[in-house]
């Protein structure tokens, strides 16, 4: 486990449009582009970043595959990954650790998601300046929740695990290419209000922090029943729809089929489901993400 950054977090990069039709991100990095000044602090260069234009141009989540999925070390070094999210991920890397002196120290990625997800921080790795953060987050603003592992496996091949600071923050319930004014301020405002704790780290005044975390851990992806040739056979529950980080015990509706069955949650362990009914995961086989309720401790 890496050591918390003894100095000091200076370069940041404010990355949107990594999904092409997550207008959130999208036009507050425009935003931050015709206005600079709002995200410079003193001590803290923000760099913002519109990740994939073409995607952005066409309104869709990606040309030819998921950019959030093209960044795992050996695909960066692999000349036959030539697709357009290949090179972005290509170019983005090397402009944000090897052009851009000094380095990017910390990247927040900006989503919006159709799931009712409020204000989410989805934490990158293991490091503990992240939860720290995230504490911090969470003690300022109650409504926003903390998410972790949310790509499980070995390798997390997102644009935020470049470097070992950052998160990605996720905003919903939103439909994909259009904005709510309220997020977008929420937004906004939790983009200066991190920036505003990274300029007081620099600083040397620590806020104060609490000395726990709640934290959704990540156990599992649920996918929708489906026949043997993939076909949906079942809807979210209307009792489960907009239901993101409430508790589902056993039991409980999970589906609906088309012929009007419910389908319930048969897992032993309360679980809390996130993601749920994120329009863009159908394509990935996932109609939610379990995840674990835990408390942390932050030291
Ligand atoms: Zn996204």
């Amino acid at each position: 486990m890496p050591l918390l950054p003894s100095d000091s977090v200076k370069q940041v990069a404010i990355v949107g449009g990594t999904h092409g039709n997550e207008w959130t991100g999208i036009y507050l990095v425009k935003k931050f582009e015709q206005f600079p000044h709002l995200i410079q602090r003193s001590t803290v260069n923000s760099l913002p970043l519109l990740a994939n234009p073409r995607a952005i141009l066409m309104n869709r989540r990606y040309i030819d595959r998921d950019l959030n999925r093209c960044f795992a070390a050996e695909d960066l070094t692999n000349p036959d990954l030539t697709g357009y999210e290949n090179q972005r991920a290509k170019a983005i890397s090397t402009q944000l650790l090897s052009e851009q002196s000094p380095p990017i120290d910390l990247i927040i990625d900006l989503h919006s998601t159709t799931a009712n997800m409020g204000l989410s921080i989805l934490v990158s790795g293991e490091h503990p300046f992240n939860l720290k953060l995230s504490a911090y987050l969470s003690q300022m603003y109650p409504a926003v929740r903390v998410c972790r592992g949310i790509q499980w496996g070995e390798v997390s091949p997102t644009l935020r695990s470049l470097v070992p600071l950052g998160f990605a923050i996720e905003v919903g319930a939103i439909a994909q290419g259009m904005l709510d004014a309220a997020l977008f301020q929420q937004t906004e405002q939790l983009i200066y209000t991190i920036l505003d704790y990274l300029e007081a780290w620099n600083q040397n005044a620590r806020p104060t922090i609490p000395e726990q975390l709640t934290l959704f851990q990540a156990i599992t992806a649920v996918d929708y029943p489906r026949d043997a040739t993939g076909e949906l056979q079942a809807m979210i529950h209307p009792d489960l729809q907009f239901q993101d980080y409430q508790p589902l015990r056993l039991g409980d509706p999970m589906f609906l089929t088309f012929s009007g069955e419910t389908i319930t949650y048969n897992g032993s362990a309360t679980v809390f489901p996130i993601f749920i009914n994120e329009a863009a995961y159908y394509e990935k086989g996932i109609a939610m993400i379990l995840t674990e309720k835990q408390q942390i401790p932050i030291d």
